[in-house]
């Protein structure tokens, strides 16, 4: 039987990251992460964005090999098609997660730690000698591995958290059903990233083109199913496809959820933690996980490794991980999820006359905080949420 000190679960960025971070943090300690698909990164269920500074904490993008594109423009679209552009708003990547998620894991293996591949956790206990007795399927074989801390990092579907007691469940309404295809041959800004907001085109979330390079892009939708009219995320992809770029070549598919919804009300318990999309630390406005997964497998690995070394991992001490984490980014999840909620009642109708009217401010001036101010001028009914976010 196996006997580690760490155990992490699922080797996407919360799970290398958390791994990296616990080796760096006490070297000493054993830490192993299991990965349960046959290729770190692989298959990619990601449109692969995210904003320079929060990538940076982890990694040097420039010249690196493990990014697709440099991005310095956002291209609103409204249900009408009208572009409202903001040029040089901000610096962002979309990386190639195959690589990116590959070099993460190669950061944890370079401190120390030992990445499986193709290793499952099916199951797991708690016995009485304060140790969690993992159950890993690997190569056919089964293996019960002791763990003083386990880290669930394992997605959307995380078992971890169940296993643990935790309460990971996800309200309907915020549970994102996502589509995308790679499209080739098709033409837009190579140095912009497309979001488009339509109740007709996806109901809920919002469709996206995130460039992978020229003429070639992830082109995605996310829908909420209880507001769908019935078809589900891929038709209603195909139809906004078909009419965006009849001549666009399908390259690439992929499915996924996206938990839009706040930090679970507990993310510890004995010898546990869970981070990442297990924990629905999404950015519940965005979508986007792909750093907040990365900043909290920081945090859970740092708090994993002095938990160990001071011989405490009882849910009292392991709490201090969701404190720091509501402290860093949780708190403002709660802010982002209202104004989201306030966002679900403007109609497609209102979006369109927003845009237009947002297209009268100059080129030149056009900030998110200007956009921002002018959206609450028409509408008054955000002026609420827009108060409790900035106060
Ligand atoms: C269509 C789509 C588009 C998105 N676009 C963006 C975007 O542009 N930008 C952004 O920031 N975020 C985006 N996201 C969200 C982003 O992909 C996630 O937030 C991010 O990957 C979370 O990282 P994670 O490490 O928590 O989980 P994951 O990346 O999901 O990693 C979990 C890993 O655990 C493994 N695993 C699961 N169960 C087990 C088990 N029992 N044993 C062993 N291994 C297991 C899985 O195989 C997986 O590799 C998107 C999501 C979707 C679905």
């Amino acid at each position: 039987m196996p006997d580690v000190d760490v155990l992490v679960v699922g080797a996407g960025p919360a799970g290398a990251v958390a791994a990296w971070h616990a080796k760096q943090a006490a070297p000493g300690l054993d830490v192993v992460v299991l990965e349960r698909d046959r290729a770190i990164g692989a298959p990619v269920r990601c449109a692969e964005g995210v904003g320079d500074a929060g990538l940076r904490e982890f990694a040097n993008p420039d010249g690196a090999d493990w990014v697709s594109r440099r991005i310095t423009d956002v291209i609103f679209q409204a249900p009408d098609d009208t572009e409202v552009v903001l040029a040089n708003c901000g610096l962002g990547w979309i990386l190639d997660r195959t690589r990116f998620d590959a070099f993460l894991a190669a950061q944890a293996a370079a401190e120390g730690a030992t990445v499986l591949v193709g290793a499952e956790a099916t199951a797991m206990a708690r016995n009485g000698d304060q140790r969690w007795h993992v159950r890993v399927k690997e190569r056919g074989r089964d293996d019960v591995y002791r763990a003083r801390v386990v880290i669930g990092a394992d997605g959307v579907e995380t078992m971890v958290g169940r296993w643990a007691g935790l309460d990971t469940r996800v309200p309907a309404r915020d549970m994102e059903s996502c589509a995308q295809y790679v499209l080739q041959g098709i033409d837009f800004n190579p140095d912009a990233i497309y979001l488009q907001f339509s109740n007709a085109i996806a109901p809920g979330g919002y469709a996206w083109i995130f460039p992978k390079g020229v003429g070639v892009a992830n082109v995605g939708l996310g829908v909420v199913a209880l507001k769908s009219d019935g078809r589900n995320a891929r038709q209603y992809l195909d139809d906004w496809v078909t009419r965006r770029f009849p001549g666009g070549t399908r390259t690439g598919y992929t499915v996924g959820g996206v938990i839009v919804h706040t930090t679970i009300k507990k993310t510890y318990a004995d010898g546990v933690l869970v981070a990442g999309d297990a924990a629905h630390m999404i950015n519940p406005l965005s979508g986007g996980g792909i750093t907040n997964a990365m900043k909290a497998g920081r945090l859970a690995g740092k708090t994993a490794a002095a938990a160990i070394c001071a011989g405490d991992t009882s849910e009292r001490r392991l709490a201090a991980y969701h404190h720091a984490w509501m402290e860093l980014l949780g708190d403002d999840h709660l802010k982002y999820y209202r104004i989201k909620q306030a966002l679900e009642g403007v109609d497609d109708a209102s979006f369109n006359k927003l845009a237009r009217s947002v297209n009268n401010i100059a080129p030149g001036k056009r900030t998110i905080g200007r956009v921002f101010t002018h959206a609450l001028i028409r509408h008054p009914q955000l002026i609420p949420v827009a108060a409790r976010f900035f106060v």
